[in-house]
C-alpha cells in the first residue's frame, strides 16, 4: 500500500481571487495561474514516495456558469506545468446534487484510494480551506492546513504558515512513521 498526499487545487496549486470573502475559481484558461513555487516542493514529497493527487470542487459545471471544456484546458496546463501530478479528480456537483464527492464529503479521497491503492488513514491532505480538513478527518487522513481566512473552527491536525512549511511537516512525520515501524 501507498501513501497519498491530496493537494486542494484553487488558493494552493493556482491563484484564486477573492470576492466578498470568498475564493473565486477561474473560469477561463487565461486567468488559471499556477502557483510555480510548489514544484519544488512537490518533488521532494514525491521524491519521498508519496503519490500526489489534486482534489477539487467545481460546482460552477453544475451550475452552468463554468464550462467543462475550458475546464479540460487549465487541467491540461496544470499537469503540464507540474507534471508531479500523479491524479487530479474533480466533483462538478452542487450542493443540491448531494453528491458523495463534493468535499467535505469524502468521495474523491476513497476514489483516489482505490485507484491508486492508497492506505487513507496514512495518507495526508493540504489545503488552505477547512472542507478538506473535514473530508481528512471522515477517512482517519492527517489534515495541514495553510493558514487563510477559510480553515474554519472544526478540527485540523495542523496549521502552518505556507505550503513549504507543510511539506517540512509532512516529510517529519512519514520519516517519524518509518522509524517507529522499523
Ligand atoms: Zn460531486
Amino acid at each position: 500500500m501507498k501513501l497519498g498526499v491530496f493537494i486542494e487545487r484553487d488558493g494552493v496549486l493556482n491563484q484564486a481571487r477573492v470576492e466578498r470573502q470568498h475564493q473565486v475559481s477561474p473560469l477561463m484558461l487565461e486567468e488559471f495561474k499556477i502557483n510555480m513555487g510548489v514544484a519544488p516542493l512537490l518533488k521532494k514529497l514525491k521524491a519521498a514516495g508519496l503519490t500526489i493527487i489534486v482534489t477539487t470542487n467545481q460546482p460552477g459545471i453544475s451550475r452552468g456558469y463554468l464550462m467543462r471544456r475550458e475546464l479540460d484546458r487549465m487541467h491540461d496546463l496544470l499537469r503540464k506545468s507540474l507534471p508531479m501530478i500523479d491524479d487530479l479528480l474533480l466533483c462538478a456537483h452542487d450542493d443540491t446534487d448531494h453528491c458523495p464527492c463534493r468535499k467535505p464529503n469524502p468521495g474523491l479521497f476513497t476514489e483516489a484510494a482505490f485507484k491508486w491503492r492508497l492506505k487513507l488513514d496514512h495518507s495526508f491532505v493540504i489545503s488552505d480551506k477547512w472542507q478538506d480538513a473535514e473530508a481528512a478527518r471522515a477517512v482517519v487522513a492527517t489534515s495541514l492546513l495553510i493558514n487563510s481566512p477559510w480553515i474554519g473552527t472544526a478540527h485540523h491536525d495542523f496549521v502552518l504558515p505556507d505550503f513549504s512549511a507543510v511539506a517540512d511537516k509532512i516529510l517529519q512525520l512519514q520519516a517519524a512513521a518509518a522509524s517507529v515501524t522499523a
